[in-house]
């Protein structure tokens, strides 16, 4: 072992830091599956603030790169391992506590969102963000990336959601930003800064997140639409009126992707089928149904169905979330994220069948369209360097779509690794060097998750 690495083995518990090649495998990709991923030197599992500080104190001492790393489901390749540099894994930080007095959870980072709604449900709680991988992703994660899911097109992202968080930054010291408070303006808004920064300023060991009153029970519309654009329509149409707690968009062959892996008994020949919820109190629940059924007829749908029974609705909510399992079993995927603002919904939507018709690629595309944020997936044959070539120009030529139209390339998942390269096309020159000085002051040698974000 080299005497670096040796020294940072010394400096923690037994069994905190992996070594062996075939135990470090693991900790070289995230979702993606990126095959340029790099080979670490060392994975730090860190159990405490204070691994994580003396790892940090060890790394910036020799300009070792540190890649933060929750629970490696990420879709943009921002935990994706570099040579030459360690990976700082969450996993070991579990702890979660429910202050119902403050109605907050006080959460180390590598918990998964599900344990924290579990432990917020058992006091009556909840925590709504809710990112269709909420069973496999860690808070810290989240925090990382704002994450965004199924229920925030009522009820807000990560962001809405972090009232405090403990950071390593890259020397090793460990600042406290927020707390308990619902409100707090003392002093420059900095808490903010590190959600959504990708672990590139610094890393997340504690967070105190805010929560809220157990969700009221939903009722579920389902309508099938003969085109994209119909169902787009009626997320327009409902929207108007209509503050739905989600809707969410399957295209045909997000609909006929997710059949083929597990049949659900989907209308395989509808052109798009969107899922839309309603937990409004009392009465007006049967209000917001006639509002969403009336939106989709109206935008002409095939088929309009509408359900109370929470498990019925259930199981359509879980057909919506195989999507991702179920487009891995065909092939390589570049995953994408763009958003748009909403009225421009149907112009992206138009836009991606186009691209991937042009590039004779296969794009299966659900959204979380009440947020004007979709998810086209573009699927090749990996080896096949013609299809990896126009499943490439694919990806990038739907991200500047996204900006062309006022949008964004990525609405949830963060820029990561694999979509830096279109970044300064949304943001301009002057926001990127703003960006490079913001992290320069923070992290000066340039060791937090390098490559990654922008
Ligand atoms: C099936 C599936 C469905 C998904 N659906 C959604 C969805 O609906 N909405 C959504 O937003 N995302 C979704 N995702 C993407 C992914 O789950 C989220 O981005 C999630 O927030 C990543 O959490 P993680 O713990 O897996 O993070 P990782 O993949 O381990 O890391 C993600 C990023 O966070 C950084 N990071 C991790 N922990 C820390 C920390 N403690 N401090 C600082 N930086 C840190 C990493 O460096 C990296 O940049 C989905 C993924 C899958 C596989």
């Amino acid at each position: 072992m080299d005497a670096v690495v040796a020294e940072l083995v010394g400096a923690l518990p037994d069994g905190v830091v992996v070594t062996a090649p075939d135990a470090l495998e693991k900790y070289r990709f995230d979702w993606t599956h990126d095959a340029t991923a790099g080979t670490p030197l060392a994975a730090v599992r860190a159990e405490t603030a204070e691994h994580v500080q003396v790892t940090m104190r060890w790394a910036s001492a020799h300009g070792i790169p540190v890649v933060p790393r929750g629970a490696g489901s990420g879709l943009s390749g921002g935990a994706l391992a570099v040579d030459g540099g360690i990976v700082l894994s969450t996993e070991r930080m579990r702890a979660v506590e429910i202050d119902t007095a403050s109605k907050v959870a006080v959460v180390e980072p590598g918990a998964l969102n599900v344990e924290v709604k579990r432990a917020a449900a058992a006091e009556g709680l909840w925590y709504p963000p809710d990112p269709s991988s909420y069973e496999i992703c860690s808070i810290g994660g989240n925090i990382a990336t704002s994450a965004g899911g199924l229920c925030c097109v009522k009820y807000g992202v990560t962001t809405d959601y972090v009232l405090g968080l403990d950071v390593v930054l890259a020397d090793g010291t460990l600042v406290r930003l927020g707390g308990k408070r619902v409100k707090d303006v003392a002093g420059l808004p900095l808490l903010k800064l590190f959600v959504g920064s990708e672990g590139t300023l610094g890393i997340v060991t504690r967070a105190t997140l805010r929560l809220v009153p157990a969700q009221p029970p939903v009722s579920t519309v389902v309508a099938t639409f003969p085109t994209v654009a119909a169902a787009a329509a009626a997320v327009m149409e409902l929207g108007r009126t209509m503050r739905a707690s989600l809707v969410e968009l399957m295209d045909h062959a997000s609909i006929n992707a997710v059949e083929d892996f597990q049949p659900m008994g989907l209308d395989r020949d509808a052109g798009a089928l969107l899922l839309i919820q309603s937990d409004a109190p009392g009465a007006a629940r049967a209000d917001e149904v006639a509002v969403a059924i009336a939106a989709c007829e109206v935008s002409g749908a095939k088929e309009v169905f509408a359900t109370d029974d929470p498990e019925e609705g259930e199981l359509f909510v879980a057909a919506r979330r195989l999507h991702f399992t179920a487009i891995d079993t065909r092939g390589a995927v570049l995953p994408e994220d763009v958003g748009v603002p909403i009225p421009q919904l149907p112009a992206l939507l138009a836009a991606v069948e186009e691209i991937a018709a042009r590039h004779d690629v296969e794009i299966p595309v659900v959204a979380h369209a009440g947020d004007g944020n979709t998810h086209p997936a573009i699927i090749y044959t990996a080896g096949d360097e013609d299809a990896e070539r126009r499943a490439r120009l694919a990806f990038d030529e739907v991200m500047a779509t996204a900006i062309g139209l006022g949008g964004t390339i990525t609405g949830e998942h963060g820029v990561g690794r694999l979509k830096v390269g279109s970044l300064e096309a949304q943001l301009g020159p002057d926001v990127m060097a703003l960006t490079r000085r913001v992290k320069h002051a923070l992290d000066p040698q340039g060791i937090l998750n390098p490559g990654a974000g922008f």
